[in-house]
């Protein structure tokens, strides 16, 4: 069993938090005139600092207590709190499995932590041998794993991804932005089972809300409190907070948008494995593809000038494309863009 208190630093067990005005009186109506605000306006007054509207929502749609969910400005805010409760800045280390999500490496340096990156093998899967010594390094703090897996679109083994809950003994971050997508189900029964596991989702992803920024980290209650102890106080802002919980009561248009991007992935996936300039289209659990191309870069800039962006992965993953399912017509677009390009080859 691992302990927690081990694991987070120090100066973050120790610090106390900044309190603010909405921590100390938690009623809806009154006179405030307790933090500053402006007294007109419409959007005058301060969010709430720990969402809890939101998270009532969550608690029942996910099916997993309010104590155990923290939401961030984005994922991206998640993944940096986890480096600032569990990295000593300069010592301690994470790992990561790669190619993958960028955000990872990106947080660690930003907290001058040093990343070991294992390699995925050649069926884009965690090569348990390579990993399971390293786990013995007393500083190595933090495990990504990225499942459904950005870029290559497919998912982790879920006996692996368990295998490594219980053998590291220290916390195992699993990030399942694109789960929704996905014919595999999400880990988040193992939330309760595992106090060193934190599972990431998102709204920016099947939920449709990337612009408005909110991220999910569902963990052990201990690790909530410690993310609620080092966010910023007013890390959502009221309108994300209203436009995220409206959305959570659209759920036709939710299932309704995550089958036509599921089939669209079908429909786009056959089309491009056809193509003569096509080499290879990665099976997805994602809204993306990961696509072999026979130049990558040449396409990608022939696309760019037609206007039509897709992710050129190819310093990453030889000759290779990440291509994001659009609408119907977006997807019609890019085919009849790819189709002229055929005479370059
Ligand atoms: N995780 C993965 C695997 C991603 O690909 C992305 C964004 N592309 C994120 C997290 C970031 O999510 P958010 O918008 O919630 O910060």
């Amino acid at each position: 069993m691992v302990d927690l208190n081990k694991l987070v630093r120090e100066n973050v067990i120790k610090l106390s938090p900044y309190s603010c005005a909405r921590d100390e009186f938690k009623g809806k109506t009154g006179t405030f005139m307790d933090a500053n605000e402006n007294p007109y306006g419409n959007l005058n007054r301060y969010p709430d600092p720990y969402q809890i509207e939101l998270k009532t929502a969550l608690s029942k749609i996910k099916g997993i207590e309010e104590e155990k969910i923290f939401l961030g400005n984005g994922s991206d805010e998640i993944i940096d709190l986890c480096f600032r409760v569990f990295c000593n800045p300069g010592v301690d280390k994470a790992l990561t499995f790669t190619p993958t999500y960028g955000m990872y490496s990106v947080s660690a340096s930003v907290n001058d932590v040093e990343v070991i990156s294992v390699p995925l093998n050649g069926s884009f899967q965690i090569d348990l041998k390579k990993t399971e010594p390293l786990f013995s390094d007393k500083n190595l703090k933090l495990v990504f794993i990225c499942s459904p897996n950005n870029p290559t679109a497919n998912s982790m083994k879920l006996d692996d991804i368990e295998y490594i809950i219980n053998k590291f003994e220290g916390i195992v971050v699993v990030d399942e932005a694109y789960i929704d997508f996905s014919d595999n189900p999400s880990i988040i029964n193992l939330v309760s089972k595992y106090p060193n596991l934190i599972l990431m989702q998102t709204f920016s992803k099947a939920f449709g809300l990337a612009a408005v920024r909110v991220g999910i980290a569902l963990s052990d209650p201990r690790i909530i409190k410690f993310f609620n102890k080092i966010k910023p106080p007013y890390n959502i802002s009221t309108l994300n907070q209203k436009a995220a919980l409206k959305k959570l009561s659209q759920k036709d248009q939710f299932k309704n948008r995550v089958i036509r991007i599921k089939k669209e992935r079908v429909r786009l996936s056959a089309i491009l494995s056809k193509m003569e300039i096509v080499e290879k289209v990665y099976p997805s659990d994602a809204n993306f593809l990961l696509v072999k191309v026979k130049n990558a870069d040449l396409i990608y800039n022939s696309l760019v000038d037609k206007n039509i962006i897709v992710r050129n992965r190819s310093k990453i993953i030889d000759n290779c494309l990440r291509i994001t399912i659009g609408k119907r017509s977006e997807n019609d677009i890019l085919v009849k863009a790819l189709k002229d390009l055929q005479h370059l080859f």
